[in-house]
Protein backbone atom coordinates (compact mmCIF):
# COMPACT_ATOMS: atom_id res chain seq x y z
CA UNK A 1 0.00 0.00 0.00
CA UNK A 2 1.26 3.26 -1.06
CA UNK A 3 0.23 6.84 0.60
CA UNK A 4 1.67 9.69 -1.69
CA UNK A 5 2.40 12.54 -0.03
CA UNK A 6 0.03 16.10 -0.09
CA UNK A 7 2.51 18.62 -1.55
CA UNK A 8 4.65 18.79 -4.47
CA UNK A 9 8.20 17.97 -2.80
CA UNK A 10 10.00 20.50 -5.08
CA UNK A 11 8.43 23.04 -2.74
CA UNK A 12 10.42 22.16 0.47
CA UNK A 13 14.35 22.42 -0.63
CA UNK A 14 15.27 20.61 2.26
CA UNK A 15 14.11 17.04 0.92
CA UNK A 16 16.03 18.45 -2.63
CA UNK A 17 18.71 15.49 -1.73
CA UNK A 18 15.66 12.91 -1.62
CA UNK A 19 17.20 11.45 0.89
CA UNK A 20 15.83 12.79 4.17
CA UNK A 21 13.53 11.04 6.02
CA UNK A 22 11.88 14.10 8.53
CA UNK A 23 9.55 12.44 11.18
CA UNK A 24 9.81 15.66 13.71
CA UNK A 25 7.29 17.78 12.41
CA UNK A 26 5.87 17.54 16.12
CA UNK A 27 9.15 19.21 16.92
CA UNK A 28 9.10 22.09 14.26
CA UNK A 29 8.03 22.01 10.36
CA UNK A 30 9.75 21.94 7.36
CA UNK A 31 9.12 25.30 5.25
CA UNK A 32 7.79 25.47 1.40
CA UNK A 33 9.66 27.61 -0.61
CA UNK A 34 7.00 30.20 -0.96
CA UNK A 35 7.63 30.89 2.72
CA UNK A 36 11.41 30.84 2.39
CA UNK A 37 10.75 33.23 -0.54
CA UNK A 38 8.06 35.40 1.08
CA UNK A 39 10.47 36.24 4.14
CA UNK A 40 13.66 37.06 1.62
CA UNK A 41 11.30 39.51 -0.73
CA UNK A 42 10.44 41.42 2.52
CA UNK A 43 14.02 42.08 3.43
CA UNK A 44 14.73 43.14 -0.25
CA UNK A 45 11.53 45.00 -1.05
CA UNK A 46 9.26 46.40 1.62
CA UNK A 47 11.28 45.97 4.68
CA UNK A 48 10.33 49.16 6.82
CA UNK A 49 9.04 48.96 10.91
CA UNK A 50 4.91 48.78 10.57
CA UNK A 51 2.52 50.90 12.15
CA UNK A 52 5.41 53.55 12.21
CA UNK A 53 6.90 54.36 9.06
CA UNK A 54 5.06 57.16 7.09
CA UNK A 55 6.28 56.47 3.81
CA UNK A 56 5.55 54.01 1.23
CA UNK A 57 7.67 51.24 2.34
CA UNK A 58 6.13 51.47 6.14
CA UNK A 59 2.80 50.95 4.37
CA UNK A 60 3.51 48.22 2.40
CA UNK A 61 4.66 46.03 4.91
CA UNK A 62 2.08 47.30 7.67
CA UNK A 63 -0.04 46.12 5.36
CA UNK A 64 1.27 42.97 4.25
CA UNK A 65 1.66 42.63 8.22
CA UNK A 66 -1.89 43.15 8.81
CA UNK A 67 -2.95 41.27 5.98
CA UNK A 68 -0.85 38.29 7.71
CA UNK A 69 -3.28 39.01 10.93
CA UNK A 70 -6.26 38.75 8.57
CA UNK A 71 -5.35 35.43 7.19
CA UNK A 72 -4.57 33.50 10.60
CA UNK A 73 -7.86 35.21 11.49
CA UNK A 74 -10.00 33.59 8.88
CA UNK A 75 -8.05 30.22 9.49
CA UNK A 76 -9.08 29.99 13.22
CA UNK A 77 -12.62 31.32 12.45
CA UNK A 78 -11.95 34.40 14.24
CA UNK A 79 -15.12 36.49 14.69
CA UNK A 80 -12.69 39.29 14.02
CA UNK A 81 -8.64 39.99 13.58
CA UNK A 82 -8.08 42.01 16.31
CA UNK A 83 -8.52 39.01 18.39
CA UNK A 84 -5.18 37.82 16.37
CA UNK A 85 -2.12 38.70 18.83
CA UNK A 86 1.24 38.22 17.49
CA UNK A 87 4.05 36.41 19.88
CA UNK A 88 7.04 34.48 19.73
CA UNK A 89 5.14 31.24 19.67
CA UNK A 90 2.56 29.11 22.29
CA UNK A 91 4.82 29.57 25.06
CA UNK A 92 4.77 33.22 25.10
CA UNK A 93 1.36 33.23 24.10
CA UNK A 94 0.61 30.78 27.57
CA UNK A 95 2.34 32.91 29.74
CA UNK A 96 0.88 36.07 28.70
CA UNK A 97 -2.33 34.66 29.98
CA UNK A 98 -0.76 33.19 33.19
CA UNK A 99 0.79 36.60 33.62
CA UNK A 100 -2.22 38.73 32.53
CA UNK A 101 -4.87 36.51 34.14
CA UNK A 102 -2.75 35.80 37.10
CA UNK A 103 -3.53 39.50 38.25
CA UNK A 104 -7.51 38.27 39.01
CA UNK A 105 -6.58 35.20 40.90
CA UNK A 106 -6.95 35.06 44.58
CA UNK A 107 -5.66 32.48 47.04
CA UNK A 108 -7.22 29.10 47.36
CA UNK A 109 -8.44 29.31 43.51
CA UNK A 110 -7.93 26.76 41.21
CA UNK A 111 -6.07 26.46 37.97
CA UNK A 112 -6.77 23.28 36.44
CA UNK A 113 -4.74 21.80 33.53
CA UNK A 114 -4.22 17.55 32.86
CA UNK A 115 -0.98 15.21 33.17
CA UNK A 116 -0.68 15.02 29.40
CA UNK A 117 0.67 18.94 29.15
CA UNK A 118 3.68 20.27 27.74
CA UNK A 119 5.61 22.12 30.06
CA UNK A 120 4.83 25.34 28.11
CA UNK A 121 1.50 24.64 29.48
CA UNK A 122 2.30 23.56 32.88
CA UNK A 123 5.13 25.31 34.42
CA UNK A 124 3.76 28.83 33.66
CA UNK A 125 0.53 27.90 36.02
CA UNK A 126 3.06 26.21 38.65
CA UNK A 127 4.98 29.39 38.69
CA UNK A 128 1.34 31.46 38.38
CA UNK A 129 -0.01 29.21 41.64
CA UNK A 130 3.17 29.66 43.72
CA UNK A 131 2.83 33.39 43.13
CA UNK A 132 -0.58 33.84 43.79
CA UNK A 133 -1.04 31.07 46.69
CA UNK A 134 -3.71 29.29 44.32
CA UNK A 135 -4.02 25.35 43.78
CA UNK A 136 -2.62 23.46 40.53
CA UNK A 137 -4.47 20.33 39.41
CA UNK A 138 -4.01 18.21 37.51
CA UNK A 139 -7.20 15.82 35.21
CA UNK A 140 -5.94 12.52 35.48
CA UNK A 141 -5.53 10.08 32.55
CA UNK A 142 -7.32 6.93 31.67
CA UNK A 143 -5.20 3.69 30.45
CA UNK A 144 -5.66 4.49 26.94
CA UNK A 145 -4.14 8.27 27.64
CA UNK A 146 -7.10 9.96 27.08
CA UNK A 147 -8.15 12.47 29.92
CA UNK A 148 -10.25 10.94 32.49
CA UNK A 149 -13.62 13.10 32.94
CA UNK A 150 -15.73 10.37 34.61
CA UNK A 151 -15.71 12.57 37.73
CA UNK A 152 -15.64 16.64 36.74
CA UNK A 153 -17.42 17.35 39.64
CA UNK A 154 -13.67 16.65 41.63
CA UNK A 155 -11.82 18.85 39.13
CA UNK A 156 -14.30 21.27 37.57
CA UNK A 157 -15.10 23.13 41.14
CA UNK A 158 -16.65 26.88 41.93
CA UNK A 159 -12.96 27.24 43.15
CA UNK A 160 -12.00 26.79 39.36
CA UNK A 161 -10.65 30.22 37.74
CA UNK A 162 -8.42 29.16 34.65
CA UNK A 163 -8.95 25.73 32.94
CA UNK A 164 -5.56 25.10 30.10
CA UNK A 165 -5.54 22.39 28.34
CA UNK A 166 -3.89 20.82 25.23
CA UNK A 167 -5.98 20.18 22.46
CA UNK A 168 -3.77 17.19 20.99
CA UNK A 169 -0.96 15.65 23.04
CA UNK A 170 2.45 16.11 21.20
CA UNK A 171 3.58 12.90 23.00
CA UNK A 172 0.73 10.61 22.75
CA UNK A 173 -1.03 12.09 19.63
CA UNK A 174 -4.49 12.11 22.14
CA UNK A 175 -6.93 14.79 19.93
CA UNK A 176 -9.08 16.02 23.10
CA UNK A 177 -12.99 16.93 23.24
CA UNK A 178 -12.41 20.34 23.94
CA UNK A 179 -16.22 21.41 23.07
CA UNK A 180 -17.27 19.35 25.51
CA UNK A 181 -14.62 20.40 28.10
CA UNK A 182 -15.52 24.37 27.11
CA UNK A 183 -19.13 23.32 28.38
CA UNK A 184 -18.09 22.02 31.78
CA UNK A 185 -15.75 24.83 32.09
CA UNK A 186 -18.40 27.35 30.88
CA UNK A 187 -21.27 25.75 33.47
CA UNK A 188 -18.40 26.99 36.32
CA UNK A 189 -17.48 29.87 34.72
CA UNK A 190 -14.17 29.81 34.41
CA UNK A 191 -11.57 30.89 31.39
CA UNK A 192 -10.70 27.21 29.15
CA UNK A 193 -7.33 28.35 27.46
CA UNK A 194 -6.59 25.28 24.61
CA UNK A 195 -2.64 24.71 23.54
CA UNK A 196 -3.56 24.73 20.15
CA UNK A 197 0.64 23.71 19.34
CA UNK A 198 0.00 20.30 17.71
CA UNK A 199 -3.49 20.68 16.50
CA UNK A 200 -3.89 24.12 14.87
CA UNK A 201 -1.20 23.08 12.01
CA UNK A 202 -2.58 19.50 11.47
CA UNK A 203 -6.43 19.53 11.66
CA UNK A 204 -9.16 22.19 10.93
CA UNK A 205 -9.89 24.61 14.19
CA UNK A 206 -12.66 26.99 14.55
CA UNK A 207 -12.20 28.56 17.66
CA UNK A 208 -16.14 29.45 16.87
CA UNK A 209 -17.15 25.47 17.71
CA UNK A 210 -14.68 24.73 20.19
CA UNK A 211 -15.78 27.34 22.79
CA UNK A 212 -12.73 28.12 24.30
CA UNK A 213 -11.90 31.69 25.58
CA UNK A 214 -8.19 31.58 24.07
CA UNK A 215 -5.88 29.80 21.82
CA UNK A 216 -2.48 29.45 21.61
CA UNK A 217 -0.27 28.07 18.77
CA UNK A 218 3.18 28.63 16.95
CA UNK A 219 4.01 29.16 13.56
CA UNK A 220 7.03 27.07 13.02
CA UNK A 221 4.91 23.93 13.28
CA UNK A 222 2.93 24.69 10.79
CA UNK A 223 5.45 25.26 7.87
CA UNK A 224 5.42 28.83 8.98
CA UNK A 225 8.90 30.71 10.60
CA UNK A 226 10.38 30.21 14.05
CA UNK A 227 9.76 33.33 16.37
CA UNK A 228 6.67 33.89 15.88
CA UNK A 229 3.36 32.47 16.89
CA UNK A 230 -0.26 33.43 18.10
CA UNK A 231 -2.70 34.26 21.12
CA UNK A 232 -6.50 34.37 19.80
CA UNK A 233 -8.45 35.62 22.49
CA UNK A 234 -11.83 36.98 23.04
CA UNK A 235 -11.97 40.28 22.35
CA UNK A 236 -14.28 41.31 25.32
CA UNK A 237 -11.91 39.44 28.07
CA UNK A 238 -8.89 40.47 26.31
CA UNK A 239 -9.78 44.01 26.71
CA UNK A 240 -10.39 43.74 30.18
CA UNK A 241 -6.98 42.06 30.72
CA UNK A 242 -3.80 44.47 32.13
CA UNK A 243 -0.52 44.33 29.49
CA UNK A 244 1.78 42.27 29.76
CA UNK A 245 5.18 43.75 28.05
CA UNK A 246 5.15 47.11 28.10
CA UNK A 247 7.70 49.61 25.60
CA UNK A 248 6.55 51.18 22.34
CA UNK A 249 3.22 50.62 20.47
CA UNK A 250 1.24 48.93 23.20
CA UNK A 251 0.47 52.32 24.58
CA UNK A 252 -1.95 55.02 23.88
CA UNK A 253 -0.60 57.87 25.91
CA UNK A 254 2.49 58.39 28.34
CA UNK A 255 3.33 60.97 30.88
CA UNK A 256 6.48 60.77 33.27
CA UNK A 257 3.42 59.65 35.85
CA UNK A 258 1.66 57.35 34.14
CA UNK A 259 0.09 55.96 31.38
CA UNK A 260 -2.97 54.63 29.13
CA UNK A 261 -2.97 51.79 26.42
CA UNK A 262 -3.16 51.31 22.99
CA UNK A 263 -6.38 49.01 21.45
CA UNK A 264 -6.27 45.49 21.32
CA UNK A 265 -4.35 43.62 20.04
CA UNK A 266 -1.38 46.21 19.86
CA UNK A 267 -1.62 46.66 23.70
CA UNK A 268 -0.05 43.00 24.23
CA UNK A 269 2.41 43.72 20.96
CA UNK A 270 5.05 45.77 22.58
CA UNK A 271 8.03 47.30 20.75
CA UNK A 272 8.31 46.09 17.43
CA UNK A 273 6.78 42.84 16.13
CA UNK A 274 8.35 40.07 14.36
CA UNK A 275 6.26 41.31 11.33
CA UNK A 276 8.76 39.73 9.11
CA UNK A 277 7.69 36.44 10.66
CA UNK A 278 4.14 37.35 10.98
CA UNK A 279 4.26 37.80 6.96
CA UNK A 280 5.66 34.45 6.26
CA UNK A 281 3.43 32.86 8.66
CA UNK A 282 0.43 34.30 7.03
CA UNK A 283 2.03 33.08 4.06
CA UNK A 284 2.19 29.37 5.39
CA UNK A 285 -1.31 29.61 6.42
CA UNK A 286 -2.69 30.76 2.93
CA UNK A 287 -0.20 27.74 1.63
CA UNK A 288 -2.36 25.16 4.39
CA UNK A 289 -5.58 26.94 3.36
CA UNK A 290 -4.86 25.93 -0.45
CA UNK A 291 -4.06 22.29 0.63
CA UNK A 292 -7.07 22.36 3.13
CA UNK A 293 -7.01 21.17 6.70
CA UNK A 294 -9.47 18.23 6.18
CA UNK A 295 -6.91 16.77 3.77
CA UNK A 296 -3.84 17.44 5.84
CA UNK A 297 -5.75 15.63 8.95
CA UNK A 298 -7.52 13.28 6.00
CA UNK A 299 -3.63 12.54 5.70
CA UNK A 300 -1.73 12.45 8.53
CA UNK A 301 -4.68 9.91 9.85
CA UNK A 302 -3.91 7.80 6.81
CA UNK A 303 0.01 7.22 7.53
CA UNK A 304 -0.63 7.14 11.76
CA UNK A 305 -3.06 4.11 10.46
CA UNK A 306 -0.15 2.64 8.03
CA UNK A 307 2.56 3.05 10.97
CA UNK A 308 0.40 1.87 13.64
CA UNK A 309 -0.15 -1.49 11.81
CA UNK A 310 3.73 -1.58 11.14
CA UNK A 311 5.29 -0.69 14.16
CA UNK A 312 2.95 -3.19 15.83
CA UNK A 313 4.58 -6.36 13.72
CA UNK A 314 7.80 -5.33 15.42
CA UNK A 315 8.46 -7.40 18.18
CA UNK A 316 10.32 -6.20 21.45
CA UNK A 317 8.35 -2.62 20.38
CA UNK A 318 5.77 -1.37 22.58
CA UNK A 319 3.66 1.85 21.29
CA UNK A 320 2.10 4.52 24.38
CA UNK A 321 -1.62 4.95 23.97
CA UNK A 322 -4.24 3.82 22.45
CA UNK A 323 -6.83 6.67 22.29
CA UNK A 324 -9.53 6.78 20.03
CA UNK A 325 -9.45 9.97 18.27
CA UNK A 326 -5.45 10.86 17.28
CA UNK A 327 -3.64 12.51 15.34
CA UNK A 328 0.27 12.13 13.42
CA UNK A 329 1.77 11.51 16.85
CA UNK A 330 3.67 7.84 18.33
CA UNK A 331 5.46 7.11 20.78
CA UNK A 332 7.65 4.11 21.51
CA UNK A 333 10.13 2.29 23.19
CA UNK A 334 11.96 -1.00 21.97
CA UNK A 335 13.10 -3.53 24.61
CA UNK A 336 16.57 -2.98 26.13
CA UNK A 337 17.36 -0.27 23.00
CA UNK A 338 17.92 2.91 24.31
CA UNK A 339 15.70 5.56 22.26
CA UNK A 340 19.00 7.54 22.27
CA UNK A 341 20.83 4.84 20.75
CA UNK A 342 18.06 4.12 18.41
CA UNK A 343 17.86 7.71 17.03
CA UNK A 344 21.46 7.67 16.33
CA UNK A 345 21.11 4.18 14.33
CA UNK A 346 18.41 5.94 12.21
CA UNK A 347 19.90 8.62 11.57
CA UNK A 348 22.61 6.61 10.12
CA UNK A 349 20.06 6.33 7.49
CA UNK A 350 18.87 9.90 7.28
CA UNK A 351 15.81 9.52 9.25
CA UNK A 352 15.00 11.96 11.57
CA UNK A 353 12.63 10.89 14.67
CA UNK A 354 12.45 12.31 18.41
CA UNK A 355 13.43 10.74 21.51
CA UNK A 356 13.57 12.12 24.72
CA UNK A 357 11.06 13.09 27.54
CA UNK A 358 9.49 15.14 24.98
CA UNK A 359 8.79 18.28 27.49
CA UNK A 360 6.30 16.28 29.54
CA UNK A 361 7.99 14.87 31.77
CA UNK A 362 4.66 14.27 34.38
CA UNK A 363 3.19 12.35 31.36
CA UNK A 364 6.76 10.44 31.00
CA UNK A 365 6.70 9.12 34.74
CA UNK A 366 3.16 8.36 34.54
CA UNK A 367 3.89 5.89 31.44
CA UNK A 368 6.83 4.63 33.29
CA UNK A 369 9.62 5.82 31.35
CA UNK A 370 12.43 8.37 31.46
CA UNK A 371 12.78 8.57 27.52
CA UNK A 372 10.71 7.57 24.18
CA UNK A 373 11.04 7.90 20.56
CA UNK A 374 8.66 9.72 18.72
CA UNK A 375 7.55 9.68 15.23
CA UNK A 376 5.20 13.07 14.00
CA UNK A 377 4.17 13.49 10.11
CA UNK A 378 3.27 16.25 8.02
CA UNK A 379 1.89 17.05 4.75
CA UNK A 380 5.69 16.09 3.12
CA UNK A 381 5.72 12.62 4.54
CA UNK A 382 4.26 9.46 2.19
CA UNK A 383 4.36 5.93 3.58
CA UNK A 384 7.58 4.99 2.39
CA UNK A 385 9.27 7.30 4.64
CA UNK A 386 7.07 4.52 7.50
CA UNK A 387 9.37 1.70 5.32
CA UNK A 388 12.26 2.84 5.42
CA UNK A 389 11.86 3.22 9.27
CA UNK A 390 10.57 -0.07 10.26
CA UNK A 391 13.73 -1.64 8.06
CA UNK A 392 15.99 0.73 9.66
CA UNK A 393 14.66 -0.19 13.27
CA UNK A 394 14.95 -3.57 11.77
CA UNK A 395 18.22 -3.56 11.34
CA UNK A 396 19.21 -1.68 14.82
CA UNK A 397 17.71 -4.58 16.46
CA UNK A 398 20.05 -6.82 14.85
CA UNK A 399 22.84 -4.80 15.55
CA UNK A 400 22.19 -4.94 19.54
N1 LIG B 1 2.47 22.83 23.65
C1 LIG B 1 2.63 21.68 22.97
C2 LIG B 1 1.56 20.63 23.02
C3 LIG B 1 3.79 21.48 22.21
O1 LIG B 1 3.95 20.34 21.54
C4 LIG B 1 4.76 22.50 22.18
C5 LIG B 1 6.01 22.31 21.42
O2 LIG B 1 6.39 21.21 21.08
C6 LIG B 1 4.54 23.67 22.91
C7 LIG B 1 3.38 23.80 23.63
C8 LIG B 1 5.53 24.80 22.91
O3 LIG B 1 5.65 25.34 21.64
P1 LIG B 1 6.79 26.43 21.32
O4 LIG B 1 8.09 25.78 21.74
O5 LIG B 1 6.70 26.61 19.85
O6 LIG B 1 6.48 27.64 22.10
Amino acid sequence: MYIENLVEIRDFPIFSDNKLVYLDSASTAQKPREVINGIKNVYESSNANVHRALYKLGSQSTEMFESARASIAQFINAASSKEIIFTSGTTESINLLAYTLGTQLEKNDEILISQMEHHANLVPWQLLAKRSEAKLKYLPLTKSGELDLSQPEKYFTQKTKIVSITHMSNVLGTINPIAKISKITKSIGAIFIVDGAQSVSHLPVNVQELGCDFLAFSGHKMLGPTGIGILWGNLEILESLPPFMAGGEMIETVSMESSTWNKVPYKFEAGTPNFVQAIGLGIAVEYLTNIGMKEVQDHEKKLTHYALSRLEKISGLYIHGTPEKRGGVISFNLNKIHPQDLAQFLNEDNICIRVGHHCAQPLLKMLGETSTARISFYVYNDSSDIDKLCKSIESTKKYF
